[in-house]
């Protein structure tokens, strides 16, 4: 079931919800990008319709609700232990296909993966449903379509998409059709795109020959190791435990989760002083296979959705879409070889 909106409808929907959840949508920052004057999409708690940003890719991610940048977890004192709160409503999280694809991921890194769940990634997640944002057009540097996370046909409460002066919105959710009250109903499906600008080719397997390949030596000196593309990737879970203690009394403090990235000086530095990965080409290696590779291994698929956002974030210009072409094409040859 579906159903057509005035503006002014939408932001009743919107209103109306407010009434039950939170909602976590991506925003338009104006003058809080990158460089002077520019503006970056972030996402962030909304109060109304109008601050949702419907019409650009996000530059940041959706997961920071589930895995805040940094997170305190916990606070302790000498011998007592108390979880850190949360929200107590429930939370919507707007969000584009390629991103639903990716919760997925999250879910099987923090569920999934191990003898139990996380569980302060699932005390965030119980809380979640997701609204699913239509892709009218294909972004700069998008690659959902080769990595098939183009389009969702479930796992979204409603889905919203501009529509004229208007918006469309499809509720496959019968629970949330009296929020619609100020629509009119439709036969509505969520859009999609069905091509992006170019395609990226991704190997079915990875022979272990390309780990000494000498198509990584390249990033050595390109990549500086800011870890941009980890931090804005909706894929990357990898983080790092901090134990702070408060300066009156050494004994108490709190415990934080902090993203960490694999890119980034310090990743791989264990006891001793060793240091698995130190260039900067041997760190690109491992990102990429992770991605395109380990994942796949334990989980059947790929762990990148083709959103571009590292490719967009790179200072220095480094496609990583390009890489796995580049990477196919060297598991090709080396097949060649081979025969
Ligand atoms: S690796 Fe890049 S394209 Fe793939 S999911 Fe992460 S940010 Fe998106
Ligand atoms: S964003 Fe670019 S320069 Fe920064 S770590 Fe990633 S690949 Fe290297």
């Amino acid at each position: 079931m579906g159903f057509q909106l005035t503006a002014d409808g939408f932001a009743k929907t919107i209103d109306a919800l407010k009434e039950h959840y939170l909602i976590y949508a991506p925003v338009l920052k104006k003058g809080t990008g990158r460089f002077t004057d520019t503006d970056i999409v972030r996402y962030d708690f909304v109060n109304e319709a109008s601050e949702i940003e419907l019409e650009r890719k996000s530059d940041y991610a959706f997961k920071e609700f589930l895995t805040p940048l940094s997170e305190t977890l916990l606070f302790f004192t000498e011998d007592q232990v108390k979880a850190a709160d949360i929200p107590d409503k429930p939370v919507l999280i707007f969000l584009r296909s390629c991103d639903l694809h990716a919760v997925r991921r999250q879910d099987d890194m923090y569920l999934n993966n191990g003898w139990t769940p996380d569980w302060f990634f699932k005390r965030r997640r119980d809380l979640v449903k997701f609204v699913l944002i239509g892709c009218k057009k294909s972004y700069q540097n998008c690659f959902c379509v080769s990595m098939g996370s183009n389009r969702s046909e479930d796992g979204y409460v409603f889905s919203v998409e501009t529509d004229g002066d208007g918006f469309a919105c499809d509720v496959p959710d019968t629970g949330f059709v009296p929020f619609f009250a100020a629509g009119q109903a439709a036969d509505i499906k969520p859009s999609y795109v069905t091509k992006n600008d170019f395609e990226v080719r991704v190997p079915d397997q990875v022979p272990g020959a390309i780990l000494k390949h000498a198509l990584w030596d390249e990033y050595s000196s390109r990549c500086i190791g800011c870890g941009r593309c980890n931090y804005v990737c909706p894929t990357c879970t990898c983080y790092t435990m901090q134990d702070i203690f408060y300066h009156e009394n050494g004994k108490v403090g709190e415990r934080r989760r902090v993203a960490a990235a694999c890119m980034v000086d310090g990743f791989t530095n264990v006891a001793g002083g060793g240091e698995y990965r130190k260039s900067q080409g041997e760190r690109m290696r491992y990102r990429v296979l992770h991605k395109i590779s380990d994942h796949k291994k334990r989980f059947g698929e790929n762990m990148c959705i083709g959103c571009g956002r590292c490719d967009d974030a790179c200072p220095e210009y480094i496609s990583y879409s390009n890489i796995l072409n580049k990477v196919t094409d060297a598991v090709e040859n080396l097949g060649k070889e081979v025969q």
